[in-house]
């Protein structure tokens, strides 16, 4: 099936408020201009000199999400355009960025990633960092104003146990309406980044806002 119709497919059976990021790692921008050509703006991609090269070649109405991991040296590469950073997973990373923004005079969207997997090779953050990063932020928001926390990313444990898959994913979604509740930190999160193309009809159910799908969408990589 084509690119088009797998899209077609997809946003057919999504529901209305879960918003489609189109994984596009390793391929190429031909690939993309099909998703483009077929309505698709949003484009998720795990490497900031891939993006930046895919910016490059295409359209400007394209929003480029980051959704890999972060070297706080490369932040400054997608700083004059990224349109929101899934994975942020240290203050660090977080003051960098805000940093990068100020130099280009912008507000950047962030999710702040949590480890919610078994793996212990998924990065993320644990809870009590999590609570410092908002406390920090909520604390700092003079200095702190060019970046806005608007959510929360994970990823689950790579495993056909869907218990488990469900379990990982009801946690987040805990963390994430546990946040939205707290007098201590008034931060309004409103996206819920979490699925995959084998994982998403089970993220949604357990509330999921934005499902990156790559594979399901583009073939195998
Ligand atoms: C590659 C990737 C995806 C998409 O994976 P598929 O299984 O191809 O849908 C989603 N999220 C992250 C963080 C990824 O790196």
């Amino acid at each position: 099936m084509s690119i088009a119709q797998n899209l077609q497919n997809i946003q057919a059976n999504l529901p209305h408020e879960v918003t489609l990021v189109a994984v596009s790692k390793t391929k190429p921008v031909s690939d993309l201009m099909e998703a483009y050509n077929a309505g698709q703006r949003i484009f998720g991609e795990n490497k900031i000199q891939e993006m930046v090269d895919k910016w490059e070649q295409m359209p400007k109405d394209i929003k480029w999400h980051m959704i890999g991991h972060v070297q706080t040296n490369k932040v400054k590469y997608m700083a004059p355009f990224v349109n929101l950073i899934h994975g942020v997973d240290s203050l660090k990373l977080l003051k960098e960025i805000n940093k990068q923004a100020i130099k280009n005079n912008r507000t950047i969207d962030c999710l702040l990633q949590l480890h919610i997997a078994e793996e212990e090779t998924k990065f993320g953050l644990d809870e009590n960092e999590l609570d410092e990063i908002l406390h920090f932020v909520q604390n700092n928001k003079e200095g702190m104003k060019n970046v806005r926390i608007v959510g929360l990313m994970g990823m689950a444990t790579f495993t056909d146990n869907q218990d488990q898959i469900k379990k990982e994913f009801t946690l987040l979604k805990t963390i994430f309406d546990k946040i939205n509740a707290l007098d201590s930190v008034n931060c309004q999160l409103n996206v819920l980044s979490m699925g995959m193309s084998g994982d998403y009809p089970l993220a949604i159910e357990c509330g999921s806002t934005m499902v990156r799908i790559g594979s399901s969408i583009f073939g195998g990589r």
